[in-house]
């Protein structure tokens, strides 16, 4: 049985560890979830043990980020079974702050990136990212990580902390994680839980979708007609489309024609009142 992590509580119990650890030499790098735990969480653990001696896991389900109508109140919370995950993990320090402690009364600041932020994910999730954008600096700034790991499953998420990190001269080095997925291609999410037994069977698709017009994009296609294609066939298995999508991969401007270079083809699409995400690389074959 591994040992329990240590918990820190409070930003100042937090910084006392991270001091000491500073004191001996120690590099640290940051993990942020949500908690409700899957493989893919812990795959980015063993990549920040990759990049720092000492690995800091945070856990806290950020009210700002949801809107008023999504599932802040329902969203999957297993405090001790998170916990028993992270010390398997070999986690160091679990950071589990309260609502009160990250957002004192009189709070008032907001981190806003609306070049990155106004279509995608961000047009259906008004403010969602000025919430992600304003915690994740607020644990950046409260670990003082030299790195933190975050999931490619959130492309356009880990384009605005990069992009944050680097407006703000934050000096903390952004490492992006790939998508863990189940052996059927769906990737993993602390929501894939609300899906029900006939959405759970219609749920890969999505990937699969996303890896036909990441396929047709690379032999030439034009984005136009691939995103359409996917679109017509998602919504041809049952799914609600937001949007399929191919954009620059730095950048997340839209592509027009056949591809050039390397992009990333993005989707996001409801079962039910589930929204699913999800995205791959692509880039011209050489013909
Ligand atoms: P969350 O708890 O959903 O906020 O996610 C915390 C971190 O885990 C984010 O950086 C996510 O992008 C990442 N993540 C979530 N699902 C996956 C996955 N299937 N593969 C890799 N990383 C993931």
């Amino acid at each position: 049985m591994p040992s329990a992590t240590p918990i820190a509580r409070t930003v100042s119990e937090l910084r006392q560890q991270v001091a000491k650890w500073r004191k001996s030499g120690e590099s640290i790098a940051l993990v942020p979830t949500m908690g409700a735990l899957h493989a893919g969480h812990l795959s980015l653990i063993g990549i920040a043990k990759g990049h720092a001696g000492r690995v800091v896991a945070s856990i806290f389900v950020n009210p700002s980020q949801f809107g008023p109508k999504e599932d802040f109140k329902r969203y999957p919370r297993d405090e001790a079974g998170d916990l028993k995950k992270l010390a398997e993990a070999g986690v160091d320090l679990v950071f589990l702050p309260s609502t009160d402690e990250m957002y004192p009364a009189g709070f008032s600041t907001k981190v806003s990136l609306p070049s990155l932020t106004d279509d995608l994910c961000g047009a259906a999730r008004p403010n969602h990212f000025e919430g992600v954008a304003t915690v994740v600096t607020k644990l950046l700034v409260q670990c003082a990580p030299d790195a933190a790991v975050f999931g490619e499953k959130d492309f356009q998420q880990l384009l605005v902390i990069k992009r944050l990190v680097r407006d703000l001269n934050i000096p903390v080095e952004i490492v992006g994680a790939p998508i863990v997925r189940e052996e059927d291609g769906l990737a993993l999410s602390s929501r894939n839980g609300y899906l029900s037994a006939a959405e759970r069977k219609t749920a890969p698709f999505l990937h699969q979708v996303l890896a036909e017009t990441a396929a047709s994009l690379a032999n030439g296609e034009g984005c136009d007609a691939a995103t359409s294609a996917g679109r017509f066939k998602l919504e041809g298995k049952g799914f609600r489309v937001d949007y399929v999508a191919v954009r620059d991969p730095e950048t997340l401007a839209p592509l027009f024609g056949p591809i050039k270079g390397p992009a990333r083809v993005m989707g996001a699409a409801y079962l039910g009142t589930t929204r699913l995400i999800d995205n791959l690389p692509t880039a011209p074959k050489n013909r």
